[in-house]
C-alpha cells in the first residue's frame, strides 16, 4: 500500500511554518496574481523562495498554484513565474488551464506539473490525456465516488493522484462557479471569489414575492446554498485502498490556528491508518479538535454514496460553527525563565479558557498567570501585544494559542 502524503494549505510563510511544525510532508501556496485565492493566500516570488528553503530543510515539499483560467493578459506573467519558479525550486506547479501547461511545459521543461481539480477530471481517459501532456499528478474532481477513484488508481498507477480529504466545499462542479461573478463583479476563477454561497437567502413563491417561504426554525432567512465542510477523518483507510498519493486539505484563506489543527489531526489520523489499516479507529478527540475549528457541518462529500442524499451539502440552519479561535503564537521559549513569550492574535482576558497546541499534545494554559516583561500580572491582551506564560517543557517557536470563545 502507498503510504500517501499529507499536503496542507499555505496562504502564507506563516501558515507554511506552521504546517511544518505540526507535521505536513507538502504545503501548497498560491503564486502572486495567478491562483484561485488571491490576495490573501499567495505568496510573493522572495517568500516562496524563503518558503521553499525552510520546507525543503525539513524535507517538505512546496507546491505553487497557478491554477487562474489565464486571459490573453496573464500569459506574459505565466511564462515569466515558470522561469522563475523553475529556478526557486518549488516541487511542482499546479495549473488548471491548457494554455498555461503549454507554457509552462515550454518555460520550465523540467519543472513538475499538477493539475488541479478545477480541470474536472473524472476518468481513467482523462487522466490519461493529461499524463501524456507532461501532467505527473492530477488532482481529481470531488464529485467522484472512492470507488470510481480506486478504478483510476488501479487503471493509470503510473500517474500520481490526488485528492480532498478536508475542508470547505464549493456548491458548483469542481468549483466552476459563476455566482461571485455575477453577484459582485469578482470572479471565482480568477481567485476573488466573495463566497456569495455563504450568504443567507430567502426563497419566494413567484405569485408571493412579499411571502418568503421559511426553510428552517423561525428564520426569515437561511443560508440555503452554504455547502457542508468536506471531512474524511473516519474512513482514511477506505482512501488508502483506494490508492491515491496524496490528501489534501483545503483552507489557503485560513488562520495558522485552522493549520496547526487540521495538519496535526490528520497527521496523527494518517500515521494511524498506516501503520494499522484494517485495525484503524478513529478517535473521539481527532474529531472533536475538528470540531473545534471553524467549519459549517460536517459532510464526506461525493466518495462514499454518489447516488443518494449523502452528499446532503447544505446546511441551511447556519453559516460557521465556530467555538474557539486563536489567541497567540509563541515568540520565543525561556528556559532559564520557566516562560514563553507569546504574541497575542486576538483579544485575551485573564480567565479565559486557554491552551497551548504542540505538535503531540494540547497544553491548557492558565490565563491568569499571563504576564509582562517584568513578570506584572496582565488582566487582558489585545491583538499584537506582547505577553509571558509560565512553562516547564520545550515549545517550538510558533507553536499556537486558542480560547475558547464567549458563550459557547
Ligand atoms: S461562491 Fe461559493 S460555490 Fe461559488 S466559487 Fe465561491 S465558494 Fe465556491
Amino acid at each position: 500500500m502507498k503510504k500517501p502524503e499529507l499536503l496542507v494549505p499555505a496562504g502564507n510563510l506563516e501558515k507554511l511554518q506552521t504546517a511544518i511544525l505540526y507535521g505536513t510532508d507538502a504545503v501548497y501556496t498560491g503564486v502572486e496574481g495567478l491562483s484561485l485565492r488571491a490576495t490573501q493566500a499567495e505568496m510573493t516570488m522572495a517568500e516562496l523562495a524563503e518558503g521553499v528553503r525552510l520546507a525543503h530543510q525539513r524535507k517538505v515539499k512546496v507546491y505553487a498554484a497557478m491554477n487562474i483560467f489565464a486571459r490573453n493578459r496573464d500569459l506574459t506573467l505565466v511564462r515569466q513565474r515558470a522561469g522563475e519558479l523553475a529556478e526557486i525550486g518549488v516541487d511542482a506547479v499546479i495549473i488548471s488551464d491548457p494554455g498555461v501547461l503549454a507554457i509552462v511545459r515550454q518555460a520550465a521543461p523540467r519543472l513538475p506539473v499538477h493539475l488541479s481539480t478545477q480541470a474536472n477530471t473524472t476518468n481513467t481517459a482523462t487522466v490519461r490525456f493529461w499524463h501524456g501532456l507532461g501532467v505527473k499528478r492530477i488532482v481529481l474532481a470531488r464529485e467522484l465516488s472512492l470507488a470510481e477513484i480506486g478504478e483510476i488508481a488501479t487503471a493509470v498507477p503510473e500517474v500520481e493522484l490526488e485528492l480532498f480529504v478536508h475542508g470547505a466545499m464549493c456548491l458548483a462542479v469542481s468549483g466552476r462557479c459563476l455566482l461571485s461573478a455575477y453577484l459582485t463583479g469578482r470572479s471565482a476563477n480568477r481567485g476573488e471569489c466573495t463566497h456569495p454561497c455563504r450568504w443567507e437567502y430567502t426563497l419566494t413563491e413567484r405569485t408571493r414575492p412579499d411571502e418568503p417561504l421559511v426553510v428552517t426554525g423561525d428564520k426569515r432567512y437561511s443560508y440555503l446554498l452554504s455547502a457542508k465542510d468536506l471531512r474524511m477523518i473516519e474512513h482514511l483507510p477506505e482512501i488508502l485502498a483506494a490508492g491515491v498519493s496524496s490528501l489534501k486539505i483545503e483552507g489557503r484563506m485560513k488562520t495558522v490556528y485552522y493549520v496547526a489543527v487540521v495538519t496535526r489531526t490528520y497527521r496523527w489520523a494518517l500515521d494511524a491508518a498506516v501503520k494499522d489499516p484494517a485495525g484503524y479507529r478513529c478517535e473521539p478527540f481527532w474529531l472533536t479538535e475538528l470540531d473545534k475549528i471553524s467549519h459549517r457541518g460536517y459532510t464526506t462529500g461525493f466518495y462514499l454514496k454518489p447516488k443518494d442524499k449523502a452528499f446532503a451539502g447544505v446546511n441551511p440552519d447556519q453559516s460557521y460553527r465556530k467555538t474557539h479561535g486563536l489567541a497567540g503564537t509563541v515568540l520565543a521559549y525561556r528556559p532559564a525563565e520557566g516562560k514563553i513569550l507569546v504574541e497575542l492574535r486576538n483579544h485575551l482576558v485573564a480567565g479565559d479558557e486557554t491552551e497551548l497546541l504542540l505538535p503531540d499534545a494540547t497544553l491548557p494554559l492558565d490565563s491568569t498567570a499571563m504576564t509582562d516583561e517584568d513578570g506584572q500580572p496582565i488582566k487582558e491582551g489585545h491583538n499584537s501585544y506582547r505577553v509571558y506564560f509560565p512553562m516547564e517543557r520545550e515549545v517550538p517557536v510558533g507553536a499556537v494559542l486558542r480560547r475558547r470563545l464567549d458563550g459557547v
